[in-house]
Order: C-alpha cells, then sequence, then structure tokens
C-alpha cells in the first residue's frame, strides 16, 4: 500500500501509521557517510539493517528496555510508536575508534577505562557538533531528568548489547543512540523512548578473534565487502537467537 510519506531521512523514510500514535519507518538502501557527503545506494542494505535492528530491539526489549518498537511489518518496514526526537545523539564507547581517536591522540582499539558517553546535536546543518550535558540542558533541548534517563538508559543498553555481541563472536566498540519522547495519548506519553535503528550502520562491530570490522567504517574507509559484514553479522545474531 502506498502511504503518505512525512519525511525522507538519509537512510530512512517515513510514513503515516495505522493510527495517529504510530508511524511507518522503511529502511533505505541508501549508504552515506561523513554527513553526507559521501553515499552510494547498497542494494540490500535496506534489509539487512532492518533485520538486524528488529533482533537487536527485541532483544532489548526484553530486557525491559521500552523502544519505539511496535512491530515489524515485513523486510524493509516497521510500525513504530510516535516520538518526538530529542535532538541529540548520545554515543557510548567501549573501545577508542573513530573521532576520538583522531580528537584525543588515543589509538584505535584502546580498551577505555570506564564506558564513555558523549553527546553531540542532531543537527546536519551544524555537522553534529559535541556538547556537554549542561549545555544540553542550557539551550533547553532536554531536562536534566530526561538527560539522567537516556545516560542510565544507554548505559544498560551498551550492558545487554555487549553481552549479545559477545556471544555472537564480535565486540562492540562503540555505537550511537537516539531517544524520543512517547507521544502516544497513553499513560506512556512523555516517557523517554529508545528510537531509531541500532544496525552496523550506527554501531563499531569488531569480530573478536580477527580484529576484522563487520560495520560502516568498511564504507567510509573503502574497505570492500561491507554488505558482506552486515551479513556475516545477521547471521551470527540470528544464530545465537534460535540457540
Ligand atoms: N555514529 C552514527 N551517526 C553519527 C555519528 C556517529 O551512527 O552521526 C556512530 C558511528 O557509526 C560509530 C559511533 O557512533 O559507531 C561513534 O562515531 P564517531 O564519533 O567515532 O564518529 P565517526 O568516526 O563515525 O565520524
Amino acid at each position: 500500500m502506498m502511504r503518505e510519506v512525512l519525511y525522507e531521512g538519509k537512510s530512512k523514510v517515513v510514513c503515516a501509521g495505522e493510527d495517529r500514535d504510530s508511524l511507518i519507518i522503511r529502511y533505505k538502501d541508501t549508504a552515506t557517510a561523513f554527513n553526507g557527503v559521501k553515499q552510494a545506494e547498497l542494494f540490500g542494505k535496506g534489509k539487512l539493517n532492518a533485520a538486524i535492528s528488529n533482533l537487536i530491539y527485541e532483544h532489548l526489549q526484553e530486557n525491559g528496555i521500552k523502544t519505539h518498537l511496535i512491530k515489524v511489518i515485513d523486510d524493509t518496514t516497521s510500525l513504530v510508536k510516535k516520538a518526538e526526537i530529542i535532538m541529540v545523539e548520545v554515543i557510548v564507547r567501549n573501545v577508542a575508534a573513530g573521532s576520538f581517536s583522531k580528537k584525543y591522540g588515543i589509538p584505535e582499539g584502546t580498551l577505555l577505562k570506564n564506558v564513555s558517553v558523549e553527546f553531540s546535536v542532531k543537527s546536519d546543518e551544524l555537522g553534529d557538533p559535541m556538547i556537554n550535558i549542561s549545555q544540553i540542558t542550557a539551550i533547553g533541548i532536554c531536562t536534566a531528568h530526561e538527560l539522567t534517563e537516556m545516560i542510565e538508559q544507554s548505559l544498560r543498553i551498551n550492558e545487554l548489547l555487549c553481552e549479545l555481541f559477545k556471544k555472537a563472536g564480535i565486540r562492540l566498540i562503540d555505537f550511537k543512540l537516539e531517544f524520543g519522547r512517547d507521544l502516544s495519548e497513553t499513560s506512556d506519553r512523555g516517557k523517554i523512548i529508545l528510537c531509531d535503528e541500532i544496525s552496523p550502520d550506527s554501531c563499531r562491530l569488531w569480530d573478536m578473534k580477527s580484529g576484522k570490522k563487520l560495520d560502516k567504517d568498511r564504507f567510509r574507509r573503502d574497505m570492500g565487502g561491507v554488505l558482506d559484514s552486515y551479513r556475516d553479522v545477521l547471521q551470527r545474531l540470528t544464530e545465537i537467537n534460535n540457540n
């Protein structure tokens, strides 16, 4: 069925949902990096990311994390709760890599002494600048209470994901999360829920034995074998899910 497109982002399309409390998101095959400067169509990426993200979301939900996922519709589409996205990206790091390594001169692969949680403003126009917690509340992106809630949930999600990926022989290096305020006309209205995908596009995932990168760095750094690696991640997660 053709639905009204409400918003088209870099890697997903958002359409009207089944009622006023829901939305339908569709994963696209478009891969982007460096704030959209680098872009390519990777045939089948949408399906792989949808499947990986759905498996992860189901695991998180089973473990008490409140998320926007209502149900999976098909290979590339899911029904989600309507939420007001909080305009910060939460980045959780276990091991130094990417911009963190560059900015602070810490070699990629260095185990961090504690989990690092950082924030950046969700704005392509501004280039997603890093922002600290007092700045976030100062400009009213969210309240201090919401911030505490997001940090607590992010740390819990990190524990659950590290454990899950470990079973799949994968090291979770870092990842990005987005949260929103539940907009449904229910008693959950206003509660913080996890939104957006969790996939190899938004995580760094290294094979535990070989150290092979199984994530979007293969695209960013022109390493090739992007989809083969995403497929590998899906296969491993499916296997542990079936056992
Ligand atoms: N990330 C993301 N979207 C962003 C920025 C970062 O999904 O807009 C993810 C990225 O894939 C990585 C983690 O967050 O898993 C940390 O990214 P980093 O800050 O190192 O930035 P990058 O090196 O990707 O520019």
